[in-house]
């Protein structure tokens, strides 16, 4: 048994659509259970859309529902031809885009949204990519079955980022997916959409479709995890960045999860936990070149000083200077409970003596934060601050890496530095302006040169 989860891009229209259905038709001795995410580009729109309802702009919501359901429907019949679903399929398109047309009137009325209304609107998305792919599936003599995944993934009300409740979803995948696929079907669900158990619905956050799918991997103990993406696999730097980026043919779980929650987009970070701890192989793979040899992600692949570059921007810094600080005892735990209390978390991490400084990928609560920083000593802030990590499980065997790396950054002032004490990455904070002539000095000096 495999999970294939097919992304934006690999389920974009109905090109795409086919080719991943060709894919599927390849794996069936395989058993596939197929994850998909809503059609390239939807959910973007269906988040675009609520708010513009809820500020008075009704009318632009409309018609963005109304190119949405034009969409849907477009790509629909054209994989449907001749199909005695296609308008059934129709029928439930339309319905749904009249019932986020209502939605839209509801959100202007009131003025505002919540969290919970958003994950109603953006749920469509992956709802009905699942329901077309299912059918185009069966069109194509696939043998498929749609699953509702809000009945799969319970989850806990933390709308727009809930997290799975595993002892329901390992016997909810017992119960809904399992007798498909015993009945040597192929079950196709949506990723990154759930529902609590009083089935209201949610979602895991954006990019969440990998997680979804590593999920349900793991609750199957899938022999593999297949992520199938616009890109040859994980590569040594974000391709848009570095179009001279490399593939990596095999890498680390530790390596790829740092990779993750250090910008590269390609997976989303929550996605390799679930299969460490099964020891299940993740795969990302390239739906528009099915025969390359993509990336696994596995225990056992080798050592590297540096496995690949990842960079992120927009972060902000925040330093707190306190002469009474580190000896304290208990002091980093109250200054981190701040940090949670505002549901805020911090991500690359720096002490002195008399120093603290974290940088924040989010300050939607910084105001917040600061002022009750401000009770252990100076605060200051600086924002337009950006992030290059340096990954490799073997970055600290020696220091040759280390050298290269400030080497290669040349003049570029470096306002924090982090080598983690298990050698799988070097951080350094960097005016937002230069990660991503930073990102080319070091993927030049690591990758594109003999050493
Ligand atoms: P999907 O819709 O299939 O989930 P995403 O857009 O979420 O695809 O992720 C794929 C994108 O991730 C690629 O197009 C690429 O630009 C980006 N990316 C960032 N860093 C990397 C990396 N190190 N290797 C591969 N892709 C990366
Ligand atoms: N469609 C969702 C998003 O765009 C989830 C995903 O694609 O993984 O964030
Ligand atoms: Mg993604």
């Amino acid at each position: 048994m495999i999970v294939c989860k097919f992304g934006g891009t690999s389920v974009a229209d109905a090109e795409a659509i086919d080719r991943a259905c060709a894919i599927i038709h390849s794996k069936r001795h395989r058993q596939p259970v197929v994850v998909v995410s809503a059609l390239g580009g939807a959910t973007n729109a269906l988040l675009d859309l609520a708010p513009r309802a809820a500020a008075g702009d009704l009318l632009a919501a409309l018609q963005l529902i109304e190119q949405l359901r034009d969409r849907h429907l477009r790509e629909a019949a054209a994989l449907l031809v001749g199909s005695p679903e296609a308008d059934d399929i129709a029928a439930e398109i339309s319905t749904t885009f009249d019932e986020l047309a209502h939605l839209a009137e509801a959100f202007r009325t009131l003025g505002y949204l919540t969290p919970r209304s958003l994950d109603t609107v953006a749920a469509v998305g992956e709802l009905l990519s699942s329901q077309i792919v299912a059918a185009a599936f069966r069109h194509r003599g696939l043998p498929a079955e749609w699953i509702d995944a809000r009945k799969v993934m319970i989850t806990n009300d933390l709308f727009t980022r809930a997290e799975p409740d595993i002892d329901e979803l390992s016997q909810t995948v017992q119960e809904f997916l399992v007798p498909v696929m015993t009945r040597g079907a192929v079950p196709v669900i949506g990723g990154f959409v759930g529902a609590t158990s009083a089935h209201v619905t949610t979602t895991l956050g954006r990019g969440g479709s990998d997680y979804s799918a590593s999920l349900i991997g793991a609750a199957l103990a899938a022999e593999a995890i297949e992520i199938w993406t616009d890109v040859d696999g994980m590569l040594t730097a974000d391709p848009r960045i570095i179009p001279r980026a490399r593939l990596i043919e095999r890498i680390r779980f530790d390596e790829a999860a740092e990779l993750a929650s250090f910008g590269a987009k390609v997976l989303h970070p929550s996605t390799i936990s679930p299969a460490v701890q099964r020891g299940i192989p993740v795969y990302v793979f390239n739906s528009r070149n099915a025969a390359g040899k993509g990336t696994v992600i596995a225990h056992d692949a080798p050592r590297h000083p540096v496995r690949a570059i990842a960079g992120k921007r927009n972060t902000t810094l925040v330093n707190v200077k306190s002469a009474r600080m580190l000896l304290a005892h208990g002091f980093l735990r109250r200054v981190f409970e701040v940090f949670e209390r505002h549901r805020t978390s911090v991500d690359v991490v720096t002490t002195s003596e008399v120093s603290l400084s974290v940088t924040l990928d989010d300050p939607a609560n910084l105001e917040s934060v600061v002022s009750d920083l401000m009770e252990f000593g100076d605060v200051s802030v600086e924002r337009n601050r950006g992030v290059v990590a340096i990954v490799g499980a073997g970055i600290a065997d020696g220091s040759r890496a280390l050298a290269d790396a400030l080497g290669a950054l040349g003049p570029v002032p470096v306002h924090m530095a982090s080598l983690s004490a298990t050698g799988i990455n070097f951080t350094l904070v960097i005016d937002d302006a230069e990660v991503v002539p930073a990102m080319q000095r070091l993927h030049a000096k690591f990758f594109e040169t003999e050493a």
